[in-house]
């Protein structure tokens, strides 16, 4: 469930939630052209700070460049206006989008190097995206029938809003089958990611997710990567079939929204004895201690707001 923040900054104004519109026939309406982010604010001991958001807009603008839209905004600016989106919204902690899209239609012919993109920040209260119980029991998974997009058929690194349609078609046929969440695999047959996530496995102690190739640079990948190696868990970046996952000894999804989400089914198979495993529930500790500000080992990943 999402509680609506009151404000969205939009192009350098703060307006109302329901005042931040696009027309029907946008370029980004009609195809999807377009790209967001997805960050998170917490609240720590000295108030309220965004998590890791330089690395957030560093991936936005990226996500653009690669698809020829020229954020206009600079990466200060643009942190300026999180905090700002933050600020005119009272949440204790909030879910922060930032999203870049284009309001023309039919001016572009194709060719965006010469649109000026709008950008909107929204901010919501999400709570944890899937439920207490899910991240203390753990969630169960379904292998989608849709395949990651192959690296040239759509910008696998890139946050582009039409990226989202096979996830969201993954995510459907999973519910639709009384799952929580899909998982997608490359088309060569390998698991990719979530439909919203990373995914990780542990093998014998040791931690495996798979290498970047198809799928989408995760911040939250990144600092789960970051801590296990700073507690001396081993982790590499594999390749790994389906099957290798049925029988892992811990299975987690990481992102933004998810945060570090147990998985204790996969297609029916129960992955160890279906409850989250030490290790997941040692590196989601730890997460929540750094993203809290209760860690001070990485105290440079929180960007305070008040
Ligand atoms: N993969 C996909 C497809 C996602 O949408 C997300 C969420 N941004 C992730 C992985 C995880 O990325 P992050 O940890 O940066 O949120």
């Amino acid at each position: 469930m999402i509680i609506k923040g009151k404000k969205i900054w939009l192009n350098g104004q703060m307006v109302d939630w329901e005042e931040a519109k696009v027309h029907i026939i946008s370029d980004t309406f009609c195809f999807g052209y377009g790209v967001f982010e997805g960050i998170r604010c917490y609240k720590t001991g000295k108030g309220r700070a965004v998590f890791r958001l330089r690395d957030h807009l560093d991936r936005l603008i990226n996500s653009g460049l690669v698809l020829y839209l020229n954020i206009t905004y600079s990466l200060d600016e643009l942190a300026e206006a999180v905090h700002k989106a933050v600020g005119a919204n009272q949440f204790e902690e909030c879910y922060i989008r930032p999203m870049v899209y284009v309001s023309s239609y039919y001016e572009s012919g194709g060719d965006f190097r010469n649109i000026v993109p709008d950008v909107a920040i929204a901010v919501w209260d999400w709570g944890h995206y899937y439920d207490e119980k899910a991240l203390t029991g753990g969630i169960r998974v379904k292998i989608a029938s849709y395949a990651r997009h192959h690296v040239n058929v759509h910008m696998t690194k890139s946050k582009a809003f039409a990226n989202y349609l096979n996830f969201v078609l993954a995510r459907g046929e999973a519910i639709r089958a009384g799952f929580r969440e899909g998982l997608l695999l490359d088309i060569n047959g390998c698991v990719a990611e979530g439909a919203v996530d990373n995914v990780f496995m542990v093998k014998k102690g040791e931690l495996i997710t798979p290498p970047l190739t198809h799928i989408l640079e995760g911040i939250t990948r990144d600092s789960v990567m970051t801590i296990a190696r700073d507690q001396g868990i081993p982790c590499r970046e594999e390749f790994f079939t389906r099957d290798q996952l049925y029988v892992a000894e811990e299975v987690f999804f990481t992102g933004t929204a998810a945060e570090i989400a147990p998985i204790s089914e996969v297609d029916y198979i129960q992955i160890g004895d279906g409850t989250p495993g030490p290790i997941t529930k040692e590196l989601a500790q730890l997460f929540f201690d750094a993203a809290r500000g209760k860690d001070k080992t990485y105290a440079e990943w929180l960007s305070p707001v008040d």
